[in-house]
């Protein structure tokens, strides 16, 4: 059986070094059924100067070409906006694991009523992280959710 809150700790890892680069504190992951990771990575906004490449089209990216991902577990932070919530229906991901829905609520319901297999997590280091970012940084976080 998958350990949820231990592949948090990879999605968590990458966040805190998106923070440490001055940027978006949300990481990812895509991991295999059996829990070997694919491909992990960040919220590069800041870094890259582009605003496509979120935490989970960075890992996603980072895993390279796979046949097929039913069988993968995507693993964020924080719950998947619209974009990203997209990529996982695209490309037919069979699994999401969510940090934290409190900061911020993109589609992982929307993802769960079309037969993926969603768990939130509910962890409070992720919502301590996003909370205190938002609080420090509001321009750059409402830039990334493309609030005004
Ligand atoms: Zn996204």
């Amino acid at each position: 059986m998958i350990n949820a809150e231990r592949l948090l700790e990879t999605a968590y890892d990458e966040a805190q070094r998106g923070l440490a680069e001055g940027g978006i504190p949300i990481g990812a992951a895509l991991f295999d059924s059996a829990g070997k990771l694919l491909g992990r990575g960040h919220n590069r906004r800041v870094q890259d100067g582009d605003p496509s490449v979120h935490a989970e089209t960075d890992a996603f990216r980072n895993a390279g070409r796979r046949r097929g991902y039913r069988d993968t577990i995507m693993v964020t932070t924080l719950s998947p906006c619209w974009y990203c919530s997209g990529l996982v229906r695209q490309f037919g991901i069979g699994t999401v694991i969510v940090g934290e829905s409190r900061t911020f609520t993109g589609g992982h319901d929307w993802l769960a009523e079309h037969g993926v297999s969603v768990t939130v997590l509910d962890d409070q280091r992720c919502v301590e992280m996003m909370t205190r970012f938002i609080a420090e940084r509001p321009e750059l976080w409402y830039e990334d959710i493309g609030v005004d």
